[in-house]
């Protein structure tokens, strides 16, 4: 049998392989310079004044909750349909999470739905401290719409971007926190570019990358203009707050920098790739995905939704023989509160109608910059067989 084709994957060249190995022969694995020199290029390349590296975007969304100070008692919202670390870095801080519903087109979360549930929460003085939205397979959601409402109603937001560094909104790089107080990055060998694990989190605010890098490394500062008072000796340092444990390694930095280079080149394959599969499946019993004028996708992901009515089988059959045929597909996402663990907190099903609407259609097909022109014939062939009526 042959290899199964992947849904993603990292692209490592040679030149990414060597920046390793130099900080392996340097004198600093971790705390070294390589970090700040990946910080910096992240934050030239999207226009932000600060930005914050983190051994994840899991940890880099949590230090991003608690820097705007979120606690027990406050309400957070986010999406349904994404990654379950976009809602679980509120339930960290002791926070309450809720859903707001998606789009029909972007399925991004919906500023109609957004501004419907700011209206009630308003009422019954329920209102988010943080609002999270999530840039589905890249595209980016519409920032504009949720900023006006964050500033009627008061709330923060963090933009999850794991999925969308090297796109744009308006024109400008995602990431440059126009439209936000934090934008968080992950480098899962699956996202755009790769660290092994990482993330990092973007902002314009001094006070936030401060506090940023404070939690990220035990809460402890050795910066004598932060202390409560004169140091007692050259050892020494202050725990200011409680925080974790949440650094980046050199080595995973080095990595990161060298795949910076090739950031752009990787998102135009992307492009390159969507626009053959726009193509082939045009005239096949699915939707392929929508990209909203204002945008352009990083392609994280390229999600085709199934036209049931027009299809021979279920939608877990289709997947099912997609899987069969070696097509690596896969599901992003479950809407996250039909989790068990998010229905032991009270959720249920029918709570966001739109998003298992979604779920009940979705397939992710494969995408990396590594896919081959004959890769995605097979993908296309198999689509064809799996939806014959
Ligand atoms: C991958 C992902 C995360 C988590 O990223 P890690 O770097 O693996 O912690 C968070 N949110 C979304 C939307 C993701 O896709």
């Amino acid at each position: 049998m042959t290899a199964m084709i992947p849904y993603g994957r990292q692209d490592i060249s040679d030149a990414d392989i060597q920046a390793v190995v130099d900080v392996l022969r340097s004198d600093y694995l971790t705390q070294g310079p390589a970090v700040p020199a990946f910080e910096k290029s992240i934050a030239d390349y999207c226009g932000a004044q600060h930005a914050v590296a983190a051994n994840s975007a899991t940890s880099a969304l949590h230090i991003a909750c608690l820097a705007l100070s979120v606690g027990p008692n406050d309400k957070v919202w986010t999406t349904p349909i994404t990654f379950v670390a976009s809602a679980n870095c509120a339930l960290y801080c002791g926070a309450q999470i809720d859903f707001v519903d998606i789009d029909s087109r972007t399925y991004n979360m919906s500023v109609e739905r957004l501004a419907e549930k700011l209206v009630h929460a308003e009422k019954i003085g329920n209102l988010p401290k943080v609002v999270i939205p999530v840039h589905l397979c890249g595209q980016p959601c519409d920032m504009a719409g949720i900023h006006a409402l964050s500033q009627q109603y008061g709330f923060k937001i963090i933009e999850d971007a794991s999925h969308a560094i090297g796109g744009k909104y308006r024109g400008e790089p995602i990431g440059n926190c126009r439209y936000s107080d934090i934008t968080v990055f992950s480098f899962h060998p699956v996202k755009i570019i790769t660290t092994g694990e990482g993330g990092m989190a973007m902002t314009n605010d001094a006070q936030l990358a401060k506090h940023m890098q404070l939690l990220r490394s035990h809460g402890i500062t050795r910066d004598v203009s932060e202390m409560t008072h004169a140091p007692e000796g050259p050892w020494y340092y202050q725990q200011l707050d409680l925080g974790y444990n949440y650094r980046m390694t050199d080595l995973q930095a080095a990595l990161g920098l060298s795949q910076m280079r090739r950031l752009d080149e990787f998102v135009t394959r992307r492009h390159a790739i969507a626009k053959l599969y726009d193509q082939l499946l045009a005239d096949m019993p699915v939707i392929t995905p929508w990209q909203h004028a204002d945008s352009y996708s990083g392609l994280h992901l390229y999600v085709i939704r199934l036209k049931l009515g027009d299809i021979g089988g279920t939608h877990r059959q289709v997947f099912e023989a997609l899987r069969a045929a070696g097509i690596g597909v896969n599901m992003h996402y479950i809407p996250v509160y039909r989790q068990p663990y998010y229905e032991g907190l009270g959720f249920k099903a029918g709570h966001c109608l739109e998003a298992e609407h979604y779920y009940a259609e979705a397939i992710s097909l494969p995408m990396y910059p590594g896919l081959t022109e004959a890769q995605q014939d097979k993908v296309i062939e198999a689509i064809r067989l799996a939806t014959e009526k």
